[in-house]
């Protein structure tokens, strides 16, 4: 069935557990997403990136998740991640997604507040939930330590005071994660400290961004210490090619076979590591 995400991420932080939030780029990962979720009975929030746009249009991902959530048997979630403008939020909320974020982490706090509550009223209107980031999740490629990373720490008074003017459903913070990949491939070191008091301050649940290369012990102290929403995309593409190289795939559609595989494995790993103690 297809649902927003007020439940499932409301269910998740009380239960001091989180869901993962993979990407889908084709009907390939989509389906190996949903399948795994059916088969462990979990929930799912199936996710599409505003900027893979030029792999996979807005309307086919849109008819490709409601499709897909609409026949699966437990509670999907379709997600716009990382929506950079209204027209764009606008139409996915008109194409069906049940979820949306509106990212304008890179404004100011004023300009943030404006651009979230303006989406949050639009999106509401239609039972869809929004998710939107305060602090900024940086880039892997720019990382190099917490001195100079492009990524901004959540401020915990200042979050709690943006979640009271937006009414925004979830929170993107920032604690040391970054998107993509870690230089060196090293885990970061991430401020436990930050989430706590984000977690006491903050009544809506928290997300994650930049899950992929983050670690296991990272993920889920993250999981059971406040965060009930986990991004993971580069994970998903270095296992798929992983599993191709292992299996030596000759053809077309062993490729495909090998690839969805490791996206399964993954999936179902990511489960387990966020599931609470
Ligand atoms: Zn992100």
């Amino acid at each position: 069935m297809l649902v927003n995400t007020k439940e499932m991420l409301e269910n998740a932080r009380q239960g001091t557990y989180a869901l993962p939030a993979p990407d889908f780029v084709d009907l390939d990962s989509a389906r190996v997403f949903v399948k795994t979720a059916e088969r462990l009975q979990k929930p799912l929030i199936l996710s599409y990136a505003q900027a893979l746009e030029n792999m996979l249009s807005l309307e086919e991902a849109a008819a490709i998740g409601c499709l897909l959530g609409r026949e699966s048997s437990v509670p999907v979630a379709l997600h716009l991640d990382h929506g950079m403008d209204r027209e764009f939020i606008g139409r996915a909320i008109e194409l069906g997604f049940t979820s949306v974020m509106i990212d304008a982490s890179d404004k100011s706090f004023e300009e943030n507040v404006r651009c979230t509550s303006e989406i949050v009223r639009l999106a509401h209107d239609s039972n869809v939930t929004v998710e939107a980031e305060i602090g900024h999740v940086g880039q892997g490629d720019n990382f190099a330590s917490f001195e100079n990373s492009e990524s901004v720490y959540t401020m915990p008074e200042e979050a709690a005071e943006f979640v009271a003017q937006t009414e925004v459903d979830s929170l993107a913070v920032s604690i040391g994660t970054v998107h993509g990949i870690y230089k060196n491939l090293k885990s970061p070191v991430l401020s436990f400290d930050c989430l706590h008091k984000l977690a006491e301050k903050i009544q809506v649940p928290l997300v994650l961004h930049g899950g992929s290369g983050t670690g296991d012990d990272n993920l889920h102290r993250c999981a059971v210490e406040g965060i009930s929403k986990i991004n993971i995309f580069t994970d998903f593409l270095t296992a798929a090619m992983e599993q191709i190289q292992k299996d030596s795939a000759a053809d077309y559609l062993a490729v495909k076979r090998a690839a969805n595989r490791g996206m399964a494995d993954v999936l179902e790993h990511y489960y387990s590591v966020f599931a609470g103690n």
